[in-house]
């Protein structure tokens, strides 16, 4: 038993965004162009439109400039792509999103790889993951960018570690396993990467120094899968009815954080963890977009 120390998303996100308006208004002062964010949005997905209304949020609470392209269901995979180009080609947008999951008609994977890699600000197209793994900068995927992140706030010492992933997702798990392979801080762990077909998991977990969790189920990790002194960062979000929030639902994760919570010597909670990293890191991304595109013309 231990007091863990809470990796507070809040707290370094909050710090992020401090850093970012103070750049905006660095930009605003020498006459360089504002960010400009824009988010598309297919449907009336009830959680994308929370997820999207937080991004647009966050944008002007640092001073960015944001749109928000709102589109039926029953858009088709060409006018969508129509759309996409649009943005590559509209000046004023820095960087852009499309909001997943997407209508089933329509091919994620065509749609990602339509937004231009200098525009990629969600970092999913090939050629910002290709950079990734070469470890040329690039666009990092917002959520494993955020984890990163937290995770050299608090120190957390990495190298030599044993890293254990559950879940490989595209856009989670499988670039988190490469970032805390590379060769610098926060890096340099052994990666064990965990998916849906891997055998005997809890002898795999209970090995590790540090547990990122993206498995997608409510509370999956429990208090005997978990070795004493790690750290765990929880990715999961899940709403869960609760008739005693104004709302009706509240938000966990996919760690039962108050038996795992005990065991660790950092633990992030959900909410107030890395959610609020993955907007930030958005932002980050957005900036970054900036910096490239001034390169760029001044090449
Ligand atoms: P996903 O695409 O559904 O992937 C889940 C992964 O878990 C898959 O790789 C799957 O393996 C693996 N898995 C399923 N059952 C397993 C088992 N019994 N043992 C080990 N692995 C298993 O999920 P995702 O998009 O990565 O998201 C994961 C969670 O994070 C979700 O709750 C999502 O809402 C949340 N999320 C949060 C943020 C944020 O900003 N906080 C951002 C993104 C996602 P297979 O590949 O074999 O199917």
């Amino acid at each position: 038993m231990c007091q863990p120390i809470i990796v507070s998303g809040i707290e370094v996100s909050d710090k992020i965004k401090q850093d970012i308006a103070q750049e905006v208004e660095a930009i605003k002062l020498r006459g360089g162009k504002i960010p400009h964010l824009a988010a598309v949005l297919v449907g009336n997905d009830g959680a994308s439109q929370t997820y999207v209304n937080a991004k647009v949020k966050a944008c002007e609470l640092v001073g960015f400039g944001s749109s928000l392209v709102r589109l039926p269901e029953t858009i088709s995979e060409t006018e969508l792509l129509k759309e996409i180009e649009r943005l590559n080609n509209n000046d004023n947008i820095d960087g852009f999103i499309v909001q997943l999951p997407l209508p089933k008609h329509i091919d994620e994977q065509k749609v990602t790889q339509a937004i231009s890699p200098l525009k990629d600000v969600d970092g999913f197209h090939p050629v910002s993951l290709g950079k990734m793994v070469l470890d040329l900068p690039s666009f990092l995927p917002a959520t494993p960018y955020g984890i990163v992140e937290m995770l050299r706030h608090y120190n957390i010492p990495t190298e030599g570690k044993h890293c254990v992933v559950i879940g490989r997702s595209h856009i989670v798990g499988s670039p988190m396993s490469i970032l805390m392979a590379r060769n610098s801080y926060p890096g340099n762990c052994t990666v064990t990467l965990t998916h849906s077909r891997t055998k005997n998991l809890k002898e795999i977990t209970l090995q590790a120094d540090i547990l990122i969790v993206a498995i997608g189920k409510p509370e999956f990790l429990t208090a005997d899968m978990v070795k004493d002194g790690a750290t765990v960062i929880d990715v999961g979000i899940h709403r869960i009815e609760d008739a005693t929030k104004k709302s009706g639902y509240r938000l966990i994760g996919d760690v039962k954080f108050d038996e795992v919570a005990p065991k660790c010597a950092f633990i992030s909670p959900v909410p107030g963890g890395v959610g609020p990293m993955t907007i930030a890191s958005l932002l980050k991304n957005t900036l970054l977009a900036v910096e490239t595109h001034d390169y760029a013309s001044q090449k």
